[in-house]
């Protein structure tokens, strides 16, 4: 049996009908994963306090009609707020690990220019992609496109992640 061991941060959960919960955790040594917390009520309640969004984890995860976390313990609640995690999760590839995003998190300096950049968007080279003018504000995930100020207020803002501009 497939055995992984990782430190994670716990990007968001998501209930799966009653018993089951599935996990979205950005693991040190894997990247970003997905697991199920197996049924056992009393398994998943034991773990839950441990995989709260924003903790910072060391997890065991096994292979098993799909990935499974095992155990998990928790080290460090990290400051990061609940809407950075979520677009966090949207925007990573599962299984691509990348140790610069990683050190980052963990040393709790959070910024989305500098995050953007590691992923492969740079908020410096670019104008707003809509209408190709305006300084770059906000990031729609959707598309993955930068924006400016006015094309931001016309997307809906469950896709919209508003970028800090300037790195004072
Ligand atoms: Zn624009």
């Amino acid at each position: 049996m497939q055995e992984y061991l990782s430190d994670a941060v716990v990007l968001d959960k998501v209930q799966n009908g009653d018993m089951d919960s599935r996990f979205f955790m950005f693991t040190k040594k894997f990247g970003k994963l997905a697991a199920k917390a197996k049924s056992a009520r009393k398994i998943t309640s034991k773990l839950a306090g441990h995989l709260q969004p924003g903790n910072l984890v060391s997890a065991r995860f096994i292979e098993r009609n799909g990935l499974q976390v095992v155990d998990a313990l928790k080290r460090n609640k990290l400051n990061i707020g609940l809407t950075e995690l979520y677009f966090l999760n949207k925007l990573l590839h599962e299984a691509e690990p990348e140790q610069r995003l990683w050190h980052l998190l963990v040393s709790e300096r959070f910024d989305w220019i500098e995050i953007l950049r590691i992923l492969g968007w740079d908020a410096d080279e670019t104008s707003c992609q809509n209408c190709n003018t305006g300084k770059p504000v906000a990031f729609d995930i959707g598309v993955q496109e930068f924006l400016c100020e006015n094309c931001a207020i016309k997307t809906p803002a469950d896709k919209l992640l508003y970028i800090v501009n300037g790195k004072g």
